[in-house]
């Protein structure tokens, strides 16, 4: 917990939120600044930065919290899909420093773009590096 993160401030209370679902390890509450009607962030309660901290059964908990939570935030707004994401680190447009789960519904010709518009300029990789690259991911 740390006493100047909002979304810890948010999971203890001290600061309001749109709660949508809490259990265990999990709050989930709409997004202040909606992208779209149903706009939901899924939070670990416990204080971490990046998906990388989280300890396995944090991780189980937060994304079955995720897969349970899809129909009844699409079904609320009627959407026709959504964008699930995390700004996993400031490089990654992370601004609030609390791990969280960007649910955001999306609706036939909503003018919106699919998950590939996060990435700047998209380079051209030669299938020897596509290699290296699997291989780096791979060892380690
Ligand atoms: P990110 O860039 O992934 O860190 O996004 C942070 C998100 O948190 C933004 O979409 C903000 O609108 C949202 N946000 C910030 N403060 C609050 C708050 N107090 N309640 C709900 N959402 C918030
Ligand atoms: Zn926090």
């Amino acid at each position: 917990m740390s006493d100047s993160c909002v979304f810890c401030r948010i999971v203890d209370g001290d600061l309001p939120s749109r709660t949508v679902y809490e259990d265990d390890d999990v709050l989930a509450f709409l997004d202040a600044n909606p992208l779209a009607p149903g706009h939901t962030l899924v939070v670990p309660k416990a204080h971490h930065r990046r998906l990388r901290e989280l300890s396995e059964e944090e991780s189980a908990a937060l994304f079955a919290a995720v897969h349970e939570l899809m129909e009844p935030i699409e079904a609320a707004v009627d959407a026709d899909g959504s964008n699930v994401g995390i700004n996993d680190g400031p490089a990654a447009g992370q601004e609030v420093p609390h791990l969280h789960v960007h649910v955001v519904p999306r609706f036939r010709d909503d003018g919106g773009r699919p998950i590939h518009a996060v990435a700047g300029e998209v380079p051209d990789l030669a299938d020897d590096e596509l290699d290296e690259i699997a291989a780096a991911i791979g060892e380690t």
